[in-house]
């Protein structure tokens, strides 16, 4: 079930324990809520600065996590993605007490990486979905667009040979997507570069 709100002056917009997510007509823009287990996002579907929509208040995008995900845990998952090459690699992480890092069982190819079971326990859990394109470019393809059909952080790491190693991360929800800062989600490291457009 999906909502869909006003966000007049003085209104909160109404808790989506219980739905799907909601579309929030605000004064700058549309924006979308979704929130699961320690994962609660606002992102724009539409947004602008200028021409706001007058009568409506203004809504402060937002991406609530328990914790930022340590840099060792990247740095082995980056290791991992190393030691897979040509091959591409998929992780997923999990937050309970502390996040906790999985490389599920997956079929791999240069171009392509697939869990064996899309339903898997651990895939549900997951609030982030990270793969390896290689030594290619960090960007999102049609294909991910395609595969990343959940409500979750969706991180791709690329160039895992260079100096500079790419990130980009965005969170998916149920097809919207929506790039976002990788240090809202990542700790940072010196060695790598968040490529992401937001
Ligand atoms: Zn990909």
């Amino acid at each position: 079930m999906i909502n869909h709100e006003f966000l007049y002056p003085g209104i909160i917009p109404q808790p989506v324990d219980h739905v799907l997510y909601a579309y929030i007509t605000a004064a700058n823009g549309v924006f979308i809520h979704a929130k699961r287990k320690n994962l609660e996002v606002m992102l724009p579907v539409f947004a602008r600065k200028r021409n706001v929509i007058r009568g409506l208040a203004p809504m402060q995008p937002f991406i609530k996590l328990p914790d930022l995900v340590p840099a060792q845990y990247l740095q082995s998952i980056i290791r991992k993605s190393q030691r897979m090459l040509p091959n591409e690699a998929l992780f997923y992480l999990s937050y309970e007490t502390a996040w906790k890092a999985v490389m599920p069982n997956q079929r791999v190819t240069q171009t392509s990486v697939t869990p064996s079971d899309p339903f898997d326990d651990f895939s549900s859990r997951a609030l982030i979905e990270l793969h390896s394109h290689n030594t290619m470019p960090a960007r999102f393809s049609s294909i991910d667009d395609g595969d990343e059909t959940g409500f979750k952080l969706y991180a791709v790491i690329g160039n895992i040979t260079g100096s500079k190693i790419e990130l980009c991360v965005r969170v998916g929800i149920y097809g919207h997507f929506c790039e976002v800062p990788a240090k809202l989600v990542f700790q940072s490291m010196i060695e790598v570069c968040d490529v992401g457009r937001y």
